[in-house]
């Protein structure tokens, strides 16, 4: 294999991203076990040291959720992306709920075995930490299940965000307070305390400092442009400092000032040239938010937070061949990368697959041809699933006289990314010739 492909960062992002959340898990394991070599430490019945270690290793999980939403740069280029970081979170905190529920469940055997009304496990007593604890156990079934386990809207699975960290800390304090190898042994309680504050500060400030502290950039609306087939063009001039930021990066938009935008933040990719001092966005209006953005008259301010991404063509720099699949809107990034490609003259073979359901479609297409038109490395497909089907991983292959060093990014939607890995695993690639930006952090 080629040293271009053994440079990519693909494969190590997998092993940082385990790396990240099992050696946390060891050591919060490793101590517990320590902790157990004291006299007596081990006067536990099976269920109960299940319970006791599954609960520990919640609130590491959870903590490690909390630190992910901080959307800090380094935890972010540890995971892969924000992208990618909010999917590792999603996952965490399902498997951080399951492991927080059994917690009492598992005790239940124990109670029955010494007689203790069962019931009382699950109810207040009269001791604050296991009050604490109960009250942590049911607001995470309240705010967390709702969300994990029924298909609520962004905005409510956003409100349940927000308060996650109530319940964490209240587990935190269970943990530490009541009679448990937590509170007995202090190299365990200090790892513990030690996350419960890490992930408590990340909670805090992502709830209350973010919007002041975080990179935001002011920038006016240059112009707002309806390209056909619901997308829509938006451009942003600086209004004062300008953001740079790297070719396939996105940022977080927030309207000011508008009563009929919200201010909320939405995410979106730079399809921009980075080299250029104003900002462009392609969006599809797909809900109230992405359609409201048409009432956006030029002068208009917008807060450009960011930018945020991994899917940057500087990361994929080493590999000289790459094809691209941009399903739809997911030609954004795209259209930054080629853009700086087109610059870099650093003789990279580049195929940009742009598959849309028909010409009509094609929003970007005429600007994609007169931009590859001027570059012989670079090609343009135009695919229009309506007439020729659905993509398959044998025509993308079949794009590339180089198969087994090429590298394969793809951005679209979610069934279409997937089926299309899938594919080209299939046809013998290997998992790190292919990357992808996904355009839903849920
Ligand atoms: C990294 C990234 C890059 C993106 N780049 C683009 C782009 O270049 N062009 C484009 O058209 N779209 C892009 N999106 C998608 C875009 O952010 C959503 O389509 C938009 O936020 C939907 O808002 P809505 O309320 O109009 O739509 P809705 O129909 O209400 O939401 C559609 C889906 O978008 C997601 N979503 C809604 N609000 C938010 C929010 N505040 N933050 C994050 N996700 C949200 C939810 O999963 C929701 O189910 C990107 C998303 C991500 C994560």
């Amino acid at each position: 294999m080629p040293e271009g492909l053994r440079r990519l960062p693909i494969r190590r992002q997998h092993q940082a991203v385990e790396f990240a959340v099992l050696s946390p898990c060891v050591v919060i394991v490793a101590l517990w076990l320590w902790s157990k070599t004291r006299p007596g430490g081990w006067e536990v019945t099976l269920p109960q040291a299940l319970s006791q270690v599954l609960s520990l290793i919640a609130i590491q999980l959870f903590a490690i959720v909390l630190v992910i939403a901080a959307r800090s740069r380094g935890i972010e280029r540890i995971y892969g992306g924000l992208d990618k970081g909010y999917r590792t979170h999603g996952k965490l905190a399902k498997v951080a709920f399951g492991l927080m529920l059994a917690h009492p469940v598992l005790l239940v055997p124990h109670y029955l075995a010494t007689g203790q009304p069962v019931p009382a496990l699950f109810w207040f007593a009269d001791f604050w930490p296991r009050n604490v604890g109960v009250a942590s156990w049911y607001l995470f079934i309240g705010f967390v299940g709702l969300t994990l386990w029924r298909k609520v809207d962004y905005q409510h699975w956003l409100v349940s965000h927000r308060v996650l960290g109530v319940p964490f800390v209240l587990a935190g304090v269970h943990a530490v307070a009541a009679a448990s190898d937590v509170r007995a042994f202090e190299p365990l309680r200090f790892w513990v305390v030690f996350w419960v504050v890490l992930g408590t500060a990340c909670w805090l400030y992502k709830l209350f400092l973010y919007e002041r502290l975080a990179r935001r950039y002011a920038y006016r609306v240059e112009s707002v442009e309806e390209k056909g087939g619901g997308i829509l063009d938006l451009r942003l001039a600086p209004d004062g400092a300008r953001m740079s930021y790297e070719p396939g990066e996105f940022a977080f938009l927030s309207v000011q000032g508008r009563a009929d935008v919200s201010p909320e933040q939405h995410p979106f990719s730079l399809a921009s040239d980075p080299a250029r001092r104003g900002l462009r966005f392609g969006v599809r209006q797909t809900g109230d938010y992405t359609k409201s953005l048409s009432r956006l008259r030029p002068g208009d301010r917008v807060d450009v937070f960011g930018p945020y991404g991994e899917f940057t063509s500087y990361n994929f720099d080493s590999a000289r061949r790459q094809v691209w699949i941009a399903g739809g809107i997911g030609v954004t990034p795209f259209l930054s990368m080629l853009q700086h490609e087109s610059h870099t003259e650093d003789g990279k073979r580049l195929t940009l697959v742009y598959s849309v359901k028909s010409r009509a479609q094609a929003v970007y297409a005429e600007e994609l041809e007169a931009l590859v038109a001027m570059e012989p490395a670079i090609d343009l497909v135009l695919h229009f699933s309506d007439d020729e089907g659905f993509l398959t991983g044998e025509r993308l292959v079949a794009l590339t006289d180089q198969p087994e060093t090429t590298l394969f990014l793809m951005c679209g939607p979610g069934p279409m990314m997937k089926g299309l890995r899938r594919q080209l695993l299939g046809l013998g690639l290997k998992p790190h010739q292919i990357d992808f930006e996904e355009f839903d952090f849920v």
